[in-house]
């Protein structure tokens, strides 16, 4: 028997309508350096129907893949309404990603129109020509746009085409299964891979990262989403954010620690999300200069494990930070470690530095070798499947199709679930140091050495050993005149993990090398230390 409820598409399109006229007084804030350009949602929503007219003009008619290459603003947001709920697709563009991978990606999903910052013309001017399927580039915000003359597109001013466009635009009504935006993983092993959301899954994903044991989103909140709205939809945030009537604060291209102490000093968010590395630095400037961040009462972290040293920082200050797991291709928020109810304080700790257990909707289980089922207690690890409504089931154009079987996606993630169902990661599948038959965790090692207080960054990669097959190299960033040793820091690892696991090569860098989304680059580490052992 069917129900007798009404089959109501869950769309972008009904997220801009109740975001612009319901929570119509809300605003985006755009960070400009020095000050903020204000722009409330109702506003928001008729430049968004000017910006679809612009884009109707340019013969973007059906499914025309509409690209950005921008920071976080409030034009962007224009971009991510407009762009799907006129039925296009919106890509947003990495514009950290190496420029041969930018045009493959480009090329890959065929971008017919892009939409650019006017402060990233440099960026793209030597990447444009070889974008051979994008038409039209309309430029945002003043700035010399002579070097993209030479590409061969036609160049159009943002605001000049928006101010000339009708201020209503007739959302058509779009099959909620279809294409509404599309996201490539940043490619750390071969080439990047497309992942397509449809308007129901970022619907959804709005819906889950709301809820009280995600973010718990509300009006009465202002959120700034430091992770780029280029890299898996900045979280979610921008959509969770206007569907629940919650301010936006946009950090633009103001990124580093001193700028974004000040944005939050003066516009007092409640949320922001962005990866531990950004945390890092943002705390040890809040610290250094006595700065107020208790208007946040909640920061979602994630993209990479967040060391307890960091966890323990920011309760110091009088913030929480939660972290969260997921990837591009899970929408991105999967799971989220809140306590158990009633566990608070130090006995908190160990399921805070969890991943955390899934949000209701989404599935995840464990499988070992021959994708045997791995048991959920706590102790066993196996490689973490997930499935659900807001995980892709494919990549764009069928690539890579061995990471899908049955429904589930295979995260390419290793670790353990506990019975409760807190995910805990000890690797990636292709990080896991595999030592004489057994795993060391890359992961535990790292966090341990960061919580030296002497030690600023830690990556630890398997390199080959005539013995164990590989060993752990531990390589360490020291904090300005601190003087420990690799004995030392042996010393300091010797109570916290088993013997054998202790690394007996190490080195110290100045910096870890970082991916174009600041993860740990490993593969580049890996790298160096194979150059060298080659001297
Ligand atoms: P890419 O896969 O292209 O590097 P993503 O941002 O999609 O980019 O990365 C997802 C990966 O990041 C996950 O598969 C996982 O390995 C890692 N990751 C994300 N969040 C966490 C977390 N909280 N703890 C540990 N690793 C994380």
């Amino acid at each position: 028997m069917l129900s007798t409820m009404q089959d109501f598409p869950l769309t972008i399109a009904a997220i801009l309508r109740h975001g612009t006229t319901v929570a119509g007084a809300a605003e985006v804030a755009t960070w400009t350096g020095d000050g903020v350009r204000r722009r409330t949602y109702a506003e928001v929503g008729e430049r968004a129907a000017r910006l679809a007219n612009v884009l109707r003009g340019l013969g973007v008619d059906a499914d025309q893949r509409v690209a950005t290459f921008m920071w976080n603003n409030a034009e962007h947001l224009e971009a991510y309404l407009a762009v799907p709920s006129m039925g296009a697709v919106l890509h947003t563009l990495n514009l950290r990603l190496f420029p041969d991978q930018l045009v493959y990606i480009a090329e890959h999903a065929e971008d017919d129109v892009l939409i650019a910052d006017a402060s990233l013309v440099p960026l793209l001017a030597p990447v444009l020509p070889r974008m051979k399927t994008v038409r039209h580039v309309l430029v945002v915000g003043e700035g010399d746009t002579a070097p993209l003359a030479e590409a061969g597109k036609e160049l159009h001013s943002y605001e000049e085409l928006l101010a000339a466009a009708p201020a209503s635009f007739d959302w058509p009504d779009v099959d909620e299964r279809s294409a509404a935006a599309m996201c490539y993983t940043s490619g750390t092993t071969g080439n990047p891979k497309g992942v397509v959301y449809s308007h129901r899954s970022a619907y959804l994903h709005s819906m889950a990262v709301s809820t009280g044991n995600a973010f718990a989103l509300s009006a009465d909140d202002r959120v700034l989403p430091v992770v780029p709205m280029f890299h898996a939809n900045a979280w979610g945030l921008p959509y969770a954010a206007v569907m629940a009537g919650a301010d936006l604060l946009m950090p633009d291209r103001f990124l580093q620690a001193a700028p974004l102490v000040a944005m939050i000093e003066q516009e007092r968010p409640t949320i922001a999300g962005a990866v531990p590395t950004i945390w890092a630095d943002l705390l040890r400037h809040a610290v250094q200069h006595g700065s107020d961040l208790t208007s946040l009462r909640l920061v979602p972290c994630g993209g990479s494990a967040v060391p307890e040293g960091l966890l323990r920082g920011f309760d110091e200050v009088g913030v929480r930070i939660v972290q969260a797991w997921g990837m591009t291709e899970t929408s991105p928020v999967a799971t989220v470690a809140h306590p158990p109810r009633g566990v608070a304080g130090e006995e908190a700790v160990p399921y805070r530095v969890s991943q955390g257990r899934v949000l209701a909707g989404a599935e995840i289980r464990l499988a070992g070798d021959g994708d045997v089922a791995v048991p959920h207690d706590g102790e066993a690890v196996g490689e973490v499947q997930i499935r659900g409504p807001w995980i892709t089931g494919a990549y764009y154009k069928g690539d890579d199709p061995d990471r899908f079987q049955d429904g589930w996606l295979r995260t390419g993630d290793v670790g353990t679930l506990s019975p409760a169902g807190y995910l805990t990661l000890t690797d990636r599948a292709k990080d896991v140091i595999k030592s004489g038959g057994e795993w060391i965790s890359s992961v535990e090692l790292e966090n341990h050495l960061m919580g030296h207080p002497d030690v600023l960054e830690a990556a630890v990669v398997g390199v080959p050993d005539d013995r164990w097959q590989e060993r752990p190299l531990a390589s360490v960033v020291l904090r300005e005149g601190a003087e420990v040793t690799a004995a030392d820091l042996k010393e300091y690892l010797a109570g916290r993990i088993a013997r054998w696991q202790l690394p007996e090569r190490w080195t110290f860098i100045e910096a870890v090398p970082k991916t174009s989304v600041g993860k740990f680059d490993k593969k580049v580490l890996r790298r160096h230390y194979a150059d060298d052992a080659l001297d």
